[in-house]
């Protein structure tokens, strides 16, 4: 890809502005507690007659110390004893959530995020383990992912890790420079992420993935770089190189960075273009808005089959699954329903002791929603979009239902974002820089402006 910086400069100028990442769409902003329970209702009951295979995020809200430039909902505390307490709690919502799943069912994914997963002693992660086999049926090859702190963990937590079934990493490195470090308040030395790659392969967990931030305060081109450098020795399988998002209203930590330590827009967005233009010399390919994968990885493979798509975690395969969060503000996602718990721990707790699913907000999906979130997902995991692909192939009908969407492309054409082909339009190499400008043209929900505030800017 070769992009002079005057243009691309002038295009962030002109495209930076605050929209959604599209984990999902809706996106959680419209999610709400004024729901009608009887449909949450009703469609957990139509659950337990389906058998069909499922993805399980288990959320482990637990960090020991504050980084400062965190989006995370989480709760810092060195008292492990609580991990304990959550356990109980969240073997009482698999309980509950087990009567609304058919009996069979099938685990083909787990992943633990937070928080911290590896804030759990090694006792207590073989009990999570156990917990979850109790409860679920497993697939043999089953998926089984976790979040590391390498800053949390001894070779005791990756020997409990590998005996549950864990077989997938994801290491939260940041960046790798001191001074950036200190200025978002983790500490996290080279040498430490090293060593826990080494145990995660000694012992088995071959699948790594390492989690990057740009635009991170302090950092500078030249740092991130050497970061990307500095990583690349570790050999990992994937990449998620995370655009930082700076939203001290809505995330209260944030306040304490400083400002004026922040790189400029097109500082920052010149970080993304170097993975971009970089990784592939060294076999990383570039899945899209923010994850790379080595040629063979399964995501890499998702995404020349088609099977890519997104969810809560990013960039992820096994789009088939109906993904069931678990834990405080653990989200699901269903084909016409998304769920999410109380992001508030006591009141998780309390509605788990009256024998409730924690259950906070609802957002049932109109056919509008599932329309415009196929077509939202195509242009986030395909790159493309194939009118003939909706309303049943009737391409008319579809320029017709879209002809407003259509006319506001025509910029984004202009601007060299997409090409129109024969059957709708392809993405360019340009334009997958500004993927969640392209998919904001079809959101529905981001014409009410009071939405807008509650998202990062694009770039
Ligand atoms: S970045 Fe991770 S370890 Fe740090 S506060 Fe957020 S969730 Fe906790």
């Amino acid at each position: 890809m070769s992009i002079e910086s005057e243009q691309l400069l002038s295009l962030v100028k002109k495209y930076n502005v605050p929209g959604p990442r599209y984990t999902s769409y809706p996106t959680a902003v419209q999610f709400t507690d004024q729901f009608d329970k009887g449909v949450l209702d009703a469609y957990h009951t139509n659950r337990t007659q389906e058998k069909r295979e499922k993805s399980l995020y288990i959320h482990i809200p637990f960090c020991f110390s504050l980084c400062w430039f965190c989006g995370c909902t989480k709760v810092i505390t060195k008292n492990q004893d609580r991990g304990d307490v959550y356990l109980g709690y969240l073997e009482k919502e698999m309980e509950l959530i087990n009567k609304t799943i058919h009996s069979g069912s099938v685990i083909k994914q787990i992943h633990f995020g937070g928080g911290t997963p590896t804030f759990l002693s090694p006792k207590q992660l073989r009990r999570l383990g156990m917990i979850i086999y109790d409860q679920f049926q497993i697939h043999k090859d089953v998926e089984f992912s976790v979040e590391i702190d390498p800053r949390r963990v001894e070779e005791e937590h990756i020997i409990a890790l590998k005996e549950i079934g864990c077989n997938r990493a994801s290491l939260g490195v940041q960046d790798t420079n001191e001074a950036v470090q200190k200025a978002i308040h983790r500490i996290q030395p080279f040498e430490q992420t090293q060593k826990v790659c080494s145990l995660l392969r000694k012992h088995g967990i071959k699948n790594i993935n390492i989690d990057l931030i740009y635009g991170l305060h302090r950092q500078t081109f030249e740092l991130f770089k050497k970061t990307v450098e500095d990583v690349l020795e570790l050999d990992p399988d994937r990449f998620a190189i995370y655009s930082y998002a700076h939203l001290p209203s809505i995330m209260p930590a944030q306040r304490l960075l400083n400002e004026a330590d922040m790189p400029s827009t097109g500082e920052k967005l010149s970080m993304l273009v170097h993975a971009i233009q970089f990784l592939p010399d060294y076999g990383y390919q570039y899945i899209g808005m923010d994850h790379f994968a080595k040629e063979d990885d399964e995501l890499s493979l998702a995404l020349k089959n088609g099977s890519l798509q997104r969810n809560f975690q990013g960039y992820s395969t096994h789009a088939e699954l109906e993904m069931i969060g678990l834990g405080m503000s653990g989200i699901s996602q269903g084909d016409t329903l998304y769920t999410q718990n109380e992001k508030d721990l006591d009141a998780y707790y309390e509605m788990l002791d009256d024998g409730r699913l924690p259950i906070k907000k609802v957002l049932p999906l109109s056919s509008k929603d599932l329309l415009r979130r196929e077509l939202i997902m195509q242009v986030m995991c395909k790159r493309e979009l194939d009118y003939g692909q909706f309303f049943e192939g009737d391409k008319q009908r579809f320029k017709e239902h879209f002809s407003d969407e259509l006319f506001r492309l025509k910029e984004l054409e202009s601007d060299g974002f997409i090409q129109l082909t024969e059957t709708g339009f392809m993405i360019t190499d340009l334009g997958k820089l500004f993927l969640r400008n392209i998919a904001m043209v079809f959101d529905e929900y981001l014409k009410q402006k009071l939405h807008q505030t509650a998202y990062s800017k694009t770039v």
